[in-house]
């Protein structure tokens, strides 16, 4: 039985979710129910790397989910995408995991297996398809997804030179502070993970006052992005 748990860091980024869900129950500020007839899981876990991981850790363990969303809003950082378009993650690094002292490249943690954690295909391919299906719909209209690294670290990027230093490391898509500590959990637990960003920011200089314009319309987007491969998930 397929049961999706779904993290978002903060409260704006789950309450379309938890306000849809069907024969709700709670523990812990975990909802569990359903949504289209899946079932789902749906947390607020915090903001930054510790509080996502231990929050993907717990919806595991204690609540049995089969597979991970993590959705919310982020920074943009590929060439072209600005802020209300989205990215659907191929995989997550860390972009403050520094270890290059001992010769290793930057965002390499040593001794694990990989450090860059991958998405999985089939969710990845769900995302693209549910946003194909919204495209033309008011709320997503105008704006695009691209498929791409998201790269996460426990720093808000409103300065030019961060983030083109965390370009030139890692190259990723967008920029935020929980998505690839999702994936680690999820790797460590052999559990298929998915994360969806829709841009608040571009990550740029003072972006903040940009951030603040955005953030609840771009954290209701990626949850109706949500929502809608949800409501496709018998093809995960
Ligand atoms: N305004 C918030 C703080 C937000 S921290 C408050 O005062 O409560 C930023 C959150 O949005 C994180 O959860 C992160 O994942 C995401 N985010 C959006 N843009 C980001 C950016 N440019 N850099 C890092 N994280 C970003």
């Amino acid at each position: 039985m397929k049961r999706i748990g779904i993290i978002g860091a903060m409260d704006e980024e789950v309450s379309f979710l938890k306000s849809i869900a069907e024969n709700k129950t709670e523990k812990d500020g975990f909802v569990s129910g359903t949504i289209n007839g899946t079932e789902v899981v749906i947390v607020m876990s915090g903001i930054g790397k510790v509080n996502a991981a231990l929050c993907a850790q717990r919806l595991i363990l204690e609540f049995g989910v089969t597979h991970v969303i993590n959705t919310g809003i982020a920074g943009a950082a590929a060439h072209g995408l600005t802020v209300l378009d989205m990215v659907a993650s191929t995989d997550a690094v860390y972009h403050d995991f520094d270890v290059t002292g001992f010769g290793y490249k930057p965002t390499v943690i040593p001794r694990m297996e990989t450090s860059e954690f991958k998405a999985d295909e089939k969710m990845l391919k769900a995302a693209e398809k549910a946003f194909a299906e919204l495209k033309d719909t008011d709320d997503f209209k105008g704006h695009k997804l691209i498929s791409g690294r998201i790269a996460s670290g426990d720093q808000f990027i409103s300065n030019k030179q961060v983030k083109n230093h965390i370009i030139e490391i890692c190259n990723p898509a967008c920029v935020e502070m929980e998505g690839a500590a999702i994936a680690h959990a999820c790797f460590l637990n052999k559990t298929p993970f998915l994360i969806l960003r829709c841009m608040s920011d571009c990550a740029d200089d003072g972006e903040e006052s940009t951030y603040d314009f955005n953030d609840k319309i771009a954290a209701n987007m990626s949850a109706k992005l949500v929502q809608k491969l949800i409501s496709g998930a018998s093809a995960l």
